[in-house]
């Protein structure tokens, strides 16, 4: 091989040597860019059939690409709703609903959704002991690192079943992890559960002709970016609500490249600070 022809082979393998260590670089980028997060639990405590959807659809579905794993327990089927499509009762709506939550369910990768069979907007007339014994029951049984639920002010359209929601997943939160709570239940194979973070989904804006309302100010804000379709999608399964869908669309999904968050109780105690992901923090069981 002539000297000239030899140093043309050498650059070759040099420019090959630099380009696998370029592809290697691009590869470890982007390994290091992808955070591998272990198989953590979220539940999530809705009102109505929707909920799901309208309130925590994008994160929901952003965590399930992370490979979170989601409940949603839902408190109502939703039978006392103004918009009814064709349902003939409330038997037969509720009925409806429960399908059309299985649907959005399926589109928001949830795992797991329940709708328990309280009365639809009638959440503040519920005996609170019994409803914060079922929620506590399926925190024990899910064991979730991170909890999701309304605030008290009943989220944007300040229903009152939102504001009940929150109270009762509040204490579910904090009695889950007492053995002198629902001891019933541990007699029966389960354990007291801690979850380490509990929140309130908030908002920064509030609604025209609607209760007025005092959220908490957002700790944290989960930019949800492309799963706004999928969350739309979502709410839009629930047909039965279709009159709503204009006002929902103006309203809440055209702000809604953010879901925003407040960090009520964390079972590490610390300052507030600013947040960007729900499992900042979070450790494996
Ligand atoms: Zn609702």
């Amino acid at each position: 091989m002539g000297a000239s022809r030899k140093k043309n082979a050498q650059s070759k393998i040099s420019r090959g040597a630099v380009i696998i260590a370029a592809s290697l670089a691009e590869i470890l980028k982007a390994i290091s860019s992808f955070t591998i997060i272990p198989m953590f639990r979220m539940l999530c405590v809705t009102a109505h059939p929707d909920d799901e959807a309208a309130a925590f659809g994008g994160t929901i579905r952003l965590y399930h690409e992370r490979g979170i794993e989601t409940t949603v327990v839902c408190l109502t089927p939703g039978q006392a709703a103004t918009h009814r499509g064709h349902a003939k009762d409330d038997h037969e709506l509720a009925a409806i609903r429960r399908k059309e939550f299985a649907a959005s369910c399926k589109i928001l990768g949830i795992a797991r959704g329940i709708v328990l069979d309280y009365a639809d907007g009638q959440l503040y007339r519920t005996e609170l002991y019994r409803v914060v014994e079922a929620i506590t029951h399926h925190v024990r049984e899910f064991k979730p690192h991170v909890m999701l639920t309304f605030g008290p002010e009943g989220a944007v359209t300040g229903h009152t079943d939102h504001s009940m929601a929150s109270v009762f997943a509040t204490l579910a939160f904090e009695w889950a992890a007492r053995g002198n709570r629902f001891p019933d239940q541990l007699t029966g194979g389960l354990q007291p559960h801690i979850t380490q973070k509990l929140y309130y989904a908030t908002a920064s804006f509030v609604l025209p002709d609607r209760p007025t309302i005092a959220p908490a100010p957002a700790t944290a804000v989960i930019q949800i970016g492309k799963h706004l379709e999928t969350k739309v999608a979502a709410f839009e399964a629930h047909t039965t609500q279709s009159p709503v869908f204009p006002m929902v669309r103006e309203h809440i999904l055209a702000r809604a490249r953010v879901e925003q968050f407040h960090l009520v109780a964390q079972s590490v105690p610390s300052q507030i600070k600013m947040e960007t992901d729900l499992f900042e923090g979070v450790t494996e069981d």
